[in-house]
């Protein structure tokens, strides 16, 4: 019988036999990419021996025309509720209202832990020679930093304000025609999303966590990030990780926490891939690293994503990439970014069989050159398929 998705006291998620799982279909392109992606995962799961018991609830234009609200209260109810939700791309409402519904839900539910992982399926056109090298996990902070949203706009009361006091209480002799930005960095945002990024990295067997950060530039924000990194593996993890710190970069059986700032990265993780494994990084270095390396190994149109608070247990995994309006309803785009969004959330929720069997099958058909128009333009010999068509595909190769 359906059932919700509960955690547990000692903070495990219990997942029944067929969980509910609510959706948000997306506008734009989501008519076309949700029905695909959940016609790969229904089949995914049977072939494993579970089920889903999807649940509709609205958000976006949909929502917007049916009650007249973009992000109906029942929505975030029932994402609180069945803890685990999945949802296509949303119009973001331009002028008043909601700044956008995607930071709406990751605030209200306090989703702190911002999870994309990046590698490279074979035969994804890529403008690198060796995208196979790249395998990461970036966990980016999703509540604080710029996300924090702390601004000041140029000439208003407010801002001058503010100047006047930085100038009087810290001697800041600050332009008086600027913008202000606060940019706030705690000790519990920093060591959550960095606890759980190691916590991903030894569930997975993965070799090495780093922390990216601009400390040289900003060091009680940033580098005040690193530093709470390593004083985390101390008290937390000194039994099965190492900070480079303390092991000069020879972990043994350990897990091996490291630390590289944000510029350095950004080369290294094009120079050097195979130096990267799991990523935990402050938001805004994440939101450029998320997109440079989704570059890297082509999978712009594919990246899956996921929104998740590892405390409370609650997980909304989305599509990446936009509503994409001008191909609405044309069946014609990549599924795919929500799809793995969809195999990123079974893996969440220890549905790993049916994961993993989705990743196969997807590999063997982009493998085999069926694929939709956004790869088709920059592959040789390929069969340019519908969307619906792609999943079909896909489906046959489970
Ligand atoms: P977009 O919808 O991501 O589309 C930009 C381009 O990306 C498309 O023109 C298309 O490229 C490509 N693309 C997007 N989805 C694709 C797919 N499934 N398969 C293949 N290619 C795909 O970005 P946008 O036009 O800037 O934004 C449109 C709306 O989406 C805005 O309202 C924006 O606020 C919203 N948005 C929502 C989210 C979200 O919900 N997570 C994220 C970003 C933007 P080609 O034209 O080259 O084929």
């Amino acid at each position: 019988m359906a059932d919700k998705i509960s955690m547990s006291a000692d903070g495990v998620l219990q997942v029944p036999a067929e969980p509910i799982i609510p959706f948000i279909e997306g506008d734009g392109t989501g008519v076309d990419i949700w029905p695909a992606a959940r016609l790969v995962l229904d089949a995914a799961a049977l072939k494993h021996g579970h089920s889903v018991a999807w649940k509709e609830v609205l958000a976006g234009e949909k929502a917007f025309k049916e009650t007249g609200e973009w992000l109906p209260a029942e929505t975030v109810e029932a994402f609180r509720d069945h803890l685990i939700g999945i949802k296509g791309p949303l119009t973001t409402p331009i002028g008043g209202g909601i700044r956008s519904l995607n930071v709406a839900l990751r605030q209200i539910l306090d989703l702190y832990v911002c999870l994309r992982p990046v590698r490279w399926f074979e035969g994804v056109p890529s403008p690198v020679r060796h995208p196979e090298k790249v395998d990461m996990v970036i966990f980016r902070e999703n509540t604080e930093d710029v996300y924090a949203g702390l601004e000041l706009q140029e000439g208003t009361e407010d801002a001058k304000k503010l100047l006047e006091f930085l100038r009087e209480s810290f001697g800041w002799q600050i332009r008086p025609d600027s913008g202000i930005g606060v940019k706030p960095v705690s000790i519990t945002g920093s060591k959550r999303l960095i606890r759980a990024a190691i916590e991903y990295a030894l569930k997975h067997r993965r070799k090495s966590v780093t922390l990216v950060h601009k400390g040289n530039i900003q060091k009680y924000t940033e580098g005040a990030f690193r530093g709470w990194g390593y004083d985390l593996v101390r008290d937390e993890f000194s039994d099965v990780a190492v900070g480079w710190e303390d092991c000069g970069g020879e972990p043994a059986d350990k897990l091996l926490v490291k630390d590289a700032i944000a510029d350095i990265t950004l080369q290294q993780v094009l120079t050097r891939p195979d130096e990267f494994d799991v990523i935990a990084t402050t938001n805004l270095n994440g939101d450029y690293l998320s997109d440079a390396l989704a570059a890297q190994v082509g999978g712009i149109g594919i990246a899956p994503g996921g929104n998740v608070n590892y405390v409370t247990g609650h997980g909304v995994f989305e599509a990446t990439h936009g509503t994409a309006p001008k191909y609405a309803g044309q069946d014609k785009v990549n599924p795919g970014s929500v799809l793995l969004s969809g195999v990123l959330m079974f893996e969440h929720i220890g549905w790993q069989d049916a994961a993993d069997g989705i990743v196969r099958a997807l590999e063997q058909t982009i493998a085999e050159k069926i694929v939709t128009y956004d790869f088709a333009r920059l592959m040789e010999g390929a069969r340019q398929v519908r969307c619906s068509e792609f999943a079909a595909a896909v489906v046959d190769r489970l």
